[in-house]
């Protein structure tokens, strides 16, 4: 029997990622850059005024004061986006707007809070300009370049691309940006038992929860999610849904129930017809076997029919899959130290335990968010961390400190 790690890094062994394509800028968002992304200009591109105010020659102005200011004529009026061929000689200014070019002889910027421009915002350009202080070179001047260098490489292959990175391929010019592809993956649910969410179950029947709940991790983990619908326990019907897979060109395919011993457990035939398929004995709760393999090809797994154990396994072995095929290099979930607050069994696998954690002063305490049982969604839904009772150890007592894996902060960022 393998250990949850083990189990993952052999998986893993067995996963490539996924050719880069080339999207547009905000569709790269949350994913993670195929090449360097090199600025085709300086940042700012040319010299330019920091301030509402006025361009000078900081010489002209050393000693001014509000009692004693110096005035100056006005000689041109810049506002940004209209660049002015008027030089401004010593002893004149020019009335310029934020972000407008520097003219040629100014060396500084002064606010218009320090002047006594009475008509601020007017399109009136008074004929002089008093200045109350006085200002060094450079002042409120933002240099071309001074952010970025033209050639310069601002992004490295690698990046995950943030809203701070698409605003910098914005300013340097990459609409069209290349990236990992998204996973897209497969999701085949298998049972005579299944209706649909929107049925009012029969005799015997259940709601189709996994291929929901598996779409939904797809997605949420940057994966397509492509849904075949149920298949019924029959050989036939579930050989015509991996066919439809590979079909729709399906990078990963993942089933859930039909894969243990079961005498209706089929999709472990179809699968091994024309692939391979191993069951992976894991010592992990909850979850059974997980199978793991490839069908035509294409890796493939079957998860636990029980909708916990399908999603926590999904958590603990697809969602690095998927990681990994769309190109990061981070995908451990966050783990934090908690403090539990009752006493948690274990059979002695690796059980990861449905809880609520919370910062209570400088500690974080773990609740148990309600009935264990693989079967029961409701203390999923009220989870927001799995504790984890460590391989080997049959009970946790309370007031013992555990490790917690923290659904909802992201994995594929290194924040420690
Ligand atoms: P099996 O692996 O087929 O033995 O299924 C194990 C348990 O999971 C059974 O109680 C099934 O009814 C249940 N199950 C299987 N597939 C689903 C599904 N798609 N949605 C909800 N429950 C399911
Ligand atoms: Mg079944």
């Amino acid at each position: 029997m393998l250990s949850v790690a083990e189990a993952q890094q052999a998986i893993l062994s067995n996963i490539k990622r996924l050719d880069p394509e080339t999207v547009d800028l905000l569709s790269a968002l949350g994913r993670v850059l195929a090449g360097d992304v090199v600025s085709d200009v300086d940042l700012p591109p040319f010299d330019n005024s920091a301030m509402d105010g006025y361009a000078i020659r900081a010489d002209d102005v050393q000693g001014a004061s509000i009692e004693r200011p110096v005035r100056l004529p006005v000689i041109a009026d810049i506002p940004a986006g209209h660049p002015s061929e008027v030089a401004v000689q010593s002893g004149t200014a020019a009335r310029i707007t934020t972000g407008a070019v520097l003219p040629s002889g100014a060396d500084a910027i002064v606010p218009v809070e320090d002047t006594d421009d009475g008509a601020r915002g007017s399109s009136l350009l008074p004929a002089s300009i008093g200045i109350h202080r006085s200002f060094k070179r450079g002042a409120f001047v933002r240099r071309a370049g001074e952010d970025v260098k033209r050639g310069e490489c601002v992004l490295k292959a690698g990046t995950i691309v943030r809203p701070a990175e698409i605003a910098l391929m914005a300013a340097v010019g990459h609409s069209r940006v290349k990236v990992y592809r998204r996973p897209r993956v497969a999701l085949l649910a298998t049972g005579d038992e299944l209706v649909d969410p929107d049925r009012v179950p029969g005799p015997g029947q259940i709601r189709n929860v996994n291929e929901h709940a598996t779409a939904a991790l797809v997605r949420h983990y940057g994966g397509e999610p492509i849904p075949l619908g149920i298949a019924r326990d029959r050989l036939d019907d579930v050989v015509m849904k991996l066919e439809e897979a590979i079909g729709q060109g399906a990078d990963l395919i993942v089933a859930s129930a039909g894969v243990s011993v079961g005498a209706y457990d089929l999709v472990k035939d179809a699968v091994a017809a024309r692939g391979s398929i191993d069951l992976w004995r894991v010592r992990m709760r909850p979850g059974k076997p997980i199978a793991f393999g490839n069908y035509r090809g294409v890796p493939f797994f079957g998860l636990p029919g029980n909708p916990v154990s399908a999603m926590l396994t999904f958590e603990q072995f697809v969602r690095p899959v998927l990681r990994v095929m769309a190109g990061f290099t981070h995908w451990r979930k966050p783990t934090i130290e908690v403090v539990v607050h009752e006493a948690i069994e274990s059979d002695g696998r690796e059980t990861y335990a449905r809880a609520w954690v919370e910062r209570e002063g400088d500690r974080w305490i773990a609740r148990l968010s309600g009935g264990q049982g693989s079967n029961m969604l409701g203390s999923l839904a009220r989870a927001n961390a799995l504790v984890i009772v460590p391989d080997g150890m049959t009970r946790l007592a309370a007031g013992a400190i555990a490790q917690a894996q923290m659904l909802d902060w992201p994995d594929e960022i290194d924040w420690r």
